[in-house]
């Protein structure tokens, strides 16, 4: 069956107009002024009217595994569920593992990503944990990228934590360079992501493997970027050069600690600054675990991370911080495709997957999501679900 979303405003994420999308095997056939079917083809309509078109969101950093564990074994978190996903706009999940990384494997990651695909979305994952050497699949960096499908990088390899295995500058130089030689083999992104911590050292290292070594800065995406002002600051110096840093939406704004960064806030600071838009990433640490320490190190406290801020923190930048939405919606759609070179995503575009999300046009409420051509929620209510919900 074919669908067409007819007078939508379109935001590919570029503003096109009020526009008819004709959908066709999961792809984008048409976008047009009014598109007509003739003869006898089964068509979806779906009505557009009043609402803004935007590309499926890509979230870069989630723990579709579950994470945590730093409270002991009860503290694990669960494995992300489809509805926890389409729910909130996302379409294209990249997976990773955290502190764990021993009781997380690869194959269990490997696995959890088909199944998702399976049901429908979009997922990639990356080789390793926080640890450093690297635990990969099949026992190298360069392998794993080039014969496992999904597998579109490394990470998030954890520096400036205590929880980190304080890795040597060496280290992750031969980390970075394999990463980088193993995305040109195989046409992908070739991206370290890079956990920072709450540490002294914030970015250092990153900095001085920049300055010492011909690896192009490009490859290295520091996250949780925002999660204090002066770490963001220094990561703002790194985008300016050239790097891809990513935020993370905090699981609750109201939560923010005051030394943390609102990414809404935090986008506009940044493009202030200097930073072109496209080196911006949002994501939501979905499904992580948000432990508290206390000054001694000492675990205080535990949250699960979920998605449900993702897009509003790039409502927030539209409607508080008067950052156009063509903009501001990139940091979610085409920017995370280009960075990770994901192809067929993140935009509206013609012979590019059909994943989309429809707003509500005056309060940018989601109301509907397409991921591969297939209607996951509609009417602000899911209606595909995951196998076990
Ligand atoms: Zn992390």
């Amino acid at each position: 069956m074919i669908k067409i979303i007819k007078n939508a405003e379109v935001y590919s994420p570029s503003y096109l107009g009020k526009k008819d999308v004709l959908i066709a095997g999961g792809v984008i056939e048409n976008i047009n002024d009014s598109i007509e079917i003739k003869g006898n083809v089964e068509t979806e309509i779906i009505d557009g009217e009043g609402k803004v078109l935007v590309p499926g969101f890509i979230d870069g950093h989630v723990h579709i595994l579950g994470g945590g564990g730093e409270g002991s074994y009860k503290t694990r978190t669960p494995e992300i569920m489809l509805s926890n996903i389409v729910k909130y706009g996302v379409t294209t999940v990249i997976g990773c593992i955290g502190t764990d990384g021993i009781t997380r494997t690869m194959p269990s990651l490997v696995a959890k990503c088909k199944g998702l695909k399976e049901e429908g979305i979009s997922c990639y994952i990356l080789s390793g944990s926080y640890d450093v050497p690297v635990r990969t699949l099949t026992g190298s960096i360069k392998e794993d990228m080039l014969f496992i499908e999904e597998i579109i990088g490394v990470g998030e390899i954890a520096l400036s934590d205590h929880r980190s295995s304080q890795p040597l500058k060496e280290e992750i130089t031969r980390i970075i360079a394999d990463t980088r030689v193993a995305g040109m083999l195989s046409g992908k992104g070739g991206i370290v992501q890079i956990h920072l911590g709450d540490g002294n050292d914030k970015i250092n290292m990153l900095n001085e493997i920049i300055e010492t070594t011909t690896l192009p800065i490009k490859h290295l995406m520091p996250t949780h970027v925002n999660r204090n002002k002066a770490l963001f600051a220094e990561c703002i110096e790194f985008a300016k050069k050239g790097g891809a840093v990513d935020m993370t939406i905090s699981p609750h704004p109201y939560d923010l600690g005051d030394n943390q960064v609102k990414c809404s806030k935090g986008l506009k600071e940044a493009l202030e600054a200097g930073v072109p838009i496209e080196r911006i990433t949002f994501s939501s640490d979905a499904q992580g675990s948000l432990p508290k320490f206390n000054d001694k190190k000492e675990l205080i406290g535990l949250g699960v991370g979920n998605m449900e801020y993702l897009f509003k923190e790039v409502a927030d930048a539209v409607k508080v911080e008067n950052i156009p939405l063509e903009e501001a919606v990139k940091v979610i759609t085409l920017n995370p495709a280009q960075t990770f070179n994901l192809k067929g995503k993140g935009e509206i575009k013609e012979g590019f997957d059909a994943d989309f999300v429809l707003l509500d046009k005056e309060s940018l409420a989601i109301d509907g999501v397409i991921a591969k051509g297939q209607t996951m929620v509609r009417n602000k209510e899911v209606i595909v679900k995951g196998t076990f919900e």
